[in-house]
């Protein structure tokens, strides 16, 4: 059996679900579908979960939201209208997007998560009734009755580990596929809360793990991953397979394709995931497999930059010998709900690195103003932008000269080197760069290595 999870883009509009269709239709297999919202149909049209997020935000500050709601509601019957979907059909859906203001919520984040949630939930519902009205047996199936129990995290929700023993107990219907809306669980008070965002690629993860799946096949609209973002070298390197680890580690530094999260569930269940492209569904793609089943171990699969990450840097002589520093450090990011990513230090500094998407500004200050209070540190700043480049590959392991082949190019580009972490991962080297110099960098280091 397999999970294939198709994203906003593949289910843009109803051409792209007829390719959904089609593609789904193609292999018995495929018993599992999981559903994005609908994404984006060309470059400014907007995504219906961020059309949930506005609907969200007009009940909450008590506006109109009829503006909204109607561009939703057009988004679904547009996809309807593609097939020929009788009238009556949208009925439901419709009054369920009308319900959404009326439901009572725990909390704001929890209505935020409920709105942004509709999207795939709708879609799912709609993607269901599409399939049986083309003849493929097909049923909606809410991620409650498969046993989804996430934790409380409205808008960055984990799932609770019970909830595999829940979903093995599910039992497949040879000839039925599952249409299963991606992206959010439920908590045990029953409210709906949602992975963080493109948390679809999750949702595909764990039912691969949760079914057993022999496959996850997440469906995109890319015919592979490729070795560097395209935007800053064209028609780059595919690359045809890689380990789990390398996937992890370039996702969380800047590969969008897939959400950086989504591995540890196919790890967990030694499920291979394969990255497809739902316009050119022929095309092999990208295979994801644990690292014992490597064929081809290249010393760098991939280069990853990312300029979401923001920094507090801190002088303070003697700090190495400052017994409990770091401690206290440590608690006044807890005291603000702060969590930090990386934080390389020298014998009297101390770089600590924040995910910006994950903060915000408050959280922020209280933090600077509660170190520069207890601390007082000879020196305090906020670097407000950062870039980490993330250079991985399994053949990093052990190989003398990888950071040569790294650093050589900065060197002869010009480019000063922020910070760098090599060792604490063994397939990875980690480079902090000004974010101006991101792009020149990550191109200098592609081409000393790929070319
Ligand atoms: N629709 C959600 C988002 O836009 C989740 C997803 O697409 O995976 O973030």
């Amino acid at each position: 059996m397999k999970v294939a999870k198709f994203g906003g883009s593949s289910l843009a509009d109803g051409q792209q679900l007829q390719r959904v269709y089609d593609i789904v239709r193609a292999d018995d297999d495929r018993q599992v579908v999981v559903v994005s919202a609908p994404g984006k149909r060309f470059d400014d049209d907007i995504k219906i979960t961020d059309l949930m997020i506005d609907y969200a935000n007009a009940v909450i500050l008590d506006n109109d939201p009829s503006e909204v709601v109607a561009a939703i509601k057009a988004r679904y019957q547009a996809i309807a209208d593609h097939f020929g979907l009788p009238a009556d059909d949208m009925d439901d859906i419709n009054a369920q997007i009308d319900h959404l203001a009326r439901h009572h919520y725990r909390t704001f984040d929890y209505l935020y998560a409920a709105f942004a949630a509709h999207g795939e939930f709708l879609n799912a519902q709609l993607v269901a009734k599409v399939f049986n009205f083309l003849g493929t047996p097909a049923r909606f199936v809410d991620p409650k009755e498969l046993g989804f129990l996430v934790d409380d995290n409205p808008r960055a929700a984990t799932l609770l580990e019970e909830s595999y023993k829940e979903m093995a107990k599910f039992e497949l219907t040879v000839g039925e596929r599952l249409i299963v809306p991606g992206f959010f669980g439920y908590t045990e008070r029953g409210d709906i809360a949602t992975f963080s965002r493109g948390g679809s690629d999750i949702t595909g993860a764990i039912l691969a793990r949760g079914l057993s799946a022999d496959l996850y096949e997440n469906f995109t609209d890319v015919s592979a991953i490729y070795a560097v973002n395209p935007k800053i070298i064209p028609h780059p390197a595919a690359i045809t397979e890689m380990t789990y680890d390398e996937m992890r580690e370039l996702s969380y530094a800047g590969f969008a394709v897939f959400h950086d999260e989504a591995i540890i569930p196919a790890i967990e269940g030694r499920v291979r995931i394969n990255i497809k492209n739902t316009n050119r569904p022929e095309d092999p793609g990208t295979m994801i497999v644990p690292a014992s089943e490597l064929k081809n171990i290249r010393p760098v699969t991939g280069i990853a930059n990312s300029d979401r990450f923001a920094a507090i840097y801190l002088h303070h002589y003697l700090l190495n010998k400052e017994v409990g520093f770091t401690l206290r450090i440590l608690e006044i990011l807890k005291r603000y709900q702060v969590s930090y990513e990386h934080m390389p230090s020298g014998i009297d500094d101390l770089t600590i690195i924040i995910d910006k998407t994950l903060v915000n500004q408050e959280q922020v200050d209280a933090v600077l103003r509660d170190i520069q209070d207890t601390i007082k540190p000879d020196v305090l700043n906020w670097i407000p932008s950062y870039t980490i480049i993330m250079v991985v590959g399994e053949g990093m392991r052990d190989r003398v000269g990888a950071l040569t082949d790294i650093v050589t190019p900065l060197k002869e580009n010009g480019i000063s080197l922020q910070m760098v972490n090599q060792g604490a991962s063994e397939i990875s080297i980690m480079l902090g760069v000004k974010p101006k110099d991101s792009d020149l960098a990550v191109k200098a280091i592609y081409q000393n290595i790929f070319e």
